[in-house]
């Protein structure tokens, strides 16, 4: 993995923002290490940039750590692993799907940035960029599991901003809308005509939009720290309102 390129490791880098945000970091000049548990299809999109693909389950403190022993240096880190599982009210909240939310989305970012936080503020420039999400900061009726989530994985994030002042290290939160991936694939367990509905009659963000804002966050000057970057589709005003053409 010797390389002297300056390396970026994106978590979930197998499909949707993360697999966008690896071809991107790579293309501006990046050794990119990808993880995600798909090891496949990591494997493809390695080979296609240059980069190093790494079996990762953010879930799982033991893949952490294999993940993280693998990884020699870091100068980016893209917490970006996670997502959604169901839309049901609190009244019939689905146990096991806030667990796998809160493990994904919180839980993971907290271990991969405790583990590799010595080796960005080593590197001497280190930035964390967090992939939250307007659910950081809104809520909706039935997003209860995945609002807490990003809300908690949100506040984890800035409070790094604080607690490592001083140090060379930059957090970058960026919190997108309706972007068109996977995202609604997995959160309905694979109904693909509930998914499509969620973008019908309107133009959502594409993967590659959000991984063109992190690529200009993270090569600004080491000086310049961007803490939050909220994007979303012109037809979309909030989590709950969007203009749809018939
Ligand atoms: P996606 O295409 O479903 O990608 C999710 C990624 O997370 C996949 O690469 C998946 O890889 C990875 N992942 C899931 N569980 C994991 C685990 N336990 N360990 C390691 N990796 C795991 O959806 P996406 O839209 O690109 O989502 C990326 C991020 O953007 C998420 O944090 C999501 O909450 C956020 N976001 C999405 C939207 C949107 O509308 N799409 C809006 C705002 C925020 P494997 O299955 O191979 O492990």
């Amino acid at each position: 993995m010797s390389t002297d390129r300056p390396t970026a490791i994106v978590t979930g880098a197998s499909s949707g923002i993360g697999e966008a945000t690896a071809r991107r970091l790579s293309a501006e000049g990046f050794h990119v290490v990808l993880g995600a548990r798909r090891l496949d299809r990591l494997e493809k999109i390695a080979a296609e940039i240059d980069g190093t693909p790494l079996e990762l389950d953010v879930t799982d403190t033991e893949s952490v750590a294999a993940f993280c022993e693998q990884v020699q240096d870091c100068r980016v880190l893209v917490n970006n692993a996670g997502g959604a599982a169901g839309l049901e009210t609190v009244a019939a909240a689905d146990e096991d799907h806030w667990r796998w939310m809160w493990e994904t989305n919180v839980l993971g970012t907290l271990r991969l940035t405790k583990a590799l936080l010595p080796k960005l503020v080593a590197s001497g420039d280190g930035h964390v960029v967090t992939v939250t999400s307007i659910a950081a900061q809104e809520i909706y009726d039935g997003g209860a599991g995945y609002t807490a989530a990003k809300h908690a994985q949100s506040a984890l994030h800035r409070t790094l901003r604080g607690e490592e002042l001083g140090k060379p290290v930059r957090f970058t939160e960026v919190l997108p809308g309706m972007v068109e991936t996977d995202f609604s694939l997995v959160r309905f367990d694979g109904d693909a005509e509930r998914a499509a509905n969620v973008y019908k009659g309107l133009v959502p963000l594409v993967a590659e939009d959000v991984a063109d804002v992190i690529a200009f966050a993270v090569t600004r000057p080491a000086h310049v720290n961007l803490d939050q970057i909220v994007m979303k589709p012109r037809a979309q005003a909030s989590a709950t309102r969007a203009h749809r053409e018939p």
